[in-house]
């Protein structure tokens, strides 16, 4: 199992995804392509390690995906 953290690099957004999830594809995300407004962080192996990286971000609106639901 492998967590990936969405950040939105100009809003205070944040999100944890499973690796499978349709919206992480493994840290490439859709298929629109790469976005300049948003990072990936990870892989990370542990789902802790990837929401202590995601509150480290110190993002108001910061949370699991609710489609993957890591
Ligand atoms: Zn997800």
């Amino acid at each position: 199992m492998s967590y990936y953290v969405l950040e939105d690099l100009y809003t205070s957004w944040a999100r944890v995804h499973l690796g499978e999830c349709s919206s992480c594809n493994y840290g490439q995300g859709t298929s629109e392509g790469a976005s300049t407004t948003t990072q990936w962080h990870g892989p990370y192996e542990e789902r802790s390690q990837a929401f202590e990286k995601m509150e480290s971000l110190e993002k108001d609106d910061a949370r699991g995906c609710q489609l993957c639901n890591p």
